[in-house]
Order: C-alpha cells, then structure tokens, then sequence
C-alpha cells in the first residue's frame, strides 16, 4: 500500500479562513492524521486571498487571474463549461464519464459558480455541521466515490464577526470545532475501508487578521501562510513540503488519480510529496 498507483479515489477536506492557526489551538484529530503522511503550516495562499479566488484556484489548477472567478461572480454566475481552464471535476468527469463525484460546500457558491454544472456531481450546501452528517450517509451507499470535495466555513464565519490569529478565542475554538468534523469524516472513510486506497487532502484556503483584524485579502502572512497535508499510498510518514501554492492541490489531485494535467495549469505537483514514484 505504497505506491501511487494504489491509490483509488481523493478526498479533499478544506476549512475555510484557517490560515496556519491549527498550530494555536487544539487540532488533535487533524494532527494525529497527518502524522502519517506531508503536513506544511508555511503553504501560501493565491493573492488575493478571498475565497473564490481561493477555492478556484485549488479547484481549477491556475491562478486567480486565469480562472477570474471572485466572491460576486462565484455567486451569480455559473462556471463556463468550456473555459480553457477546467476544474478537476470536469477533467476526472471526461476521463471516467461513471464515476461518482461529490462536492459538499458550507458556502453555496462554491457548488454553483465555482464548479461546472452538469457533470453530474452530486452538491450539498448545508452548515457545517450538518454537511458533515451528510457526508456521512453519502459515503455509507457510495464507497466507491472517486473524488470527494467538502469545505466547511466556521473559521473564516468566526474570523469575520470576532476577529481572526492566535489571541481571538472565539476563531480559535471555531477551527477545534471543525477539527472534531474533519475527524468524524476521516473516521467515516476509516469505517468504510478505504483509507488504504484512498488520497486525503486537508487544507484551508486563506488566513486572516494579516491588515485588518476582522478580514483577509492581503499578502500579509496572517492572511497567506496556511497549512495543507495529504495522507495516502505513496506518502511517507513524515514528508515535509518545503514550497506549496494551494493551486498546486488540483496538480495533486490529478496526479493521485493517473490523470495528465492541461497544460495551461499553473499547478505543479510539490517536489517530494510522493516518494515511491517518478513526478511528472
Ligand atoms: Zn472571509
């Protein structure tokens, strides 16, 4: 159960305006699991670090100003499906027209601007909690899921109405909460038997606080370093990942499902991540 080339299926589970502050409050589920695999508190951030121009980036393989998707636009419009720049639920969905894919997002217009329509990805949009449970009893009918996206939204909710860094109790007690929710997912693919096949990805997509307490936007630290890992076949225990842009996710993502990345990407699979395998 080394290699790549085990690996069947990706999980992305992503929090959202998290920065790197699980290092400032108890993560214990998310800390415990990433010891088996690559973990960086120092991956940046695309600029400007906003959420849609965030999640598109992980999403899409490019930077903020190819795929042009911000707040508004993710939440009026949908994602052109014959943009130069396709998501990874696009390009998995043209390689494998059966497979089941899945995207349970907190914030709405993650499923409805960011996303293509009608590739027959199964969307829910619930809070955070209750995103979890559904999660839950998706994965119990559909363990064969070949990619599964999930983004929780406390963080960055408690970041904006408390403020956001390691002296805002409140922000720091919402990232706990949605450590014990990433534990109950990972649990969950645990409890199905496919950890040992599967690729899981955690990461957040922006921090906050870095030029202005209660939001984010800037390339201040505060706001661009953030933590990402990823455990699974062909990830050593131990892994550290000296240079990674969250666009490099959907490089990642790809790779993890033997699927040739276009060649307008701008992600790049980070050099090390996978030890038993040449990186393309
Ligand atoms: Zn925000």
């Amino acid at each position: 159960m080394n290699n790549v080339s085990e690996i069947q299926r990706v999980f992305i589970l992503g929090m959202d305006g998290a920065g790197n502050f699980i290092q400032n409050t108890p993560t214990p589920f998310i800390d415990a699991f990433l010891a088996k695999g690559a973990v960086t508190y120092n991956a940046q951030a695309q600029s400007p670090t906003i959420s849609a121009e965030c999640w598109g980036s992980v999403l899409h393989g490019v930077v903020p100003e190819k795929h042009a998707l911000n707040n508004e636009i993710a939440a009026k419009t949908a994602y052109p499906s014959d943009s130069p720049y396709p998501s990874i639920f696009r390009l998995v969905r043209e390689a494998s027209p059966e497979a089941k894919l899945a995207a349970f997002s907190c914030w709405t217009p993650i499923n409805s601007g960011i996303i293509e329509d009608n590739l027959g990805v199964h969307k829910e949009s619930k809070p955070d909690a209750e995103l979890v449970a559904a999660i839950e009893a998706y994965l119990e009918h559909n363990a064969d899921v070949k990619l599964l996206f999930m983004q929780l939204d406390e963080p960055d909710g408690a970041g904006h109405t408390y403020g956001y860094g390691p002296d805002s109790p409140e922000y720091l007690n919402a990232i706990t909460i949605n450590d014990e929710l990433f534990g109950r997912v990972i649990t969950s693919i645990e409890n199905q038997g496919l950890l040992d096949h599967s690729l899981v990805i955690l990461l957040t997509d922006h921090g906050g606080g870095g030029s202005h307490a209660y939001s984010h936007g800037s390339d201040h630290p505060m706001d661009k370093n953030v933590f990402w890992g990823c455990v699974g076949p062909g990830v050593a225990a131990g892994t550290s990942l000296p240079e990674l842009f969250i666009v490099d996710t959907a490089a990642v993502v790809l790779h993890a499902l033997g699927l040739q990345q276009p060649a307008s990407w701008d992600a790049k699979v980070p050099k090390g991540l996978f030890s038993k395998v040449n990186v393309i």
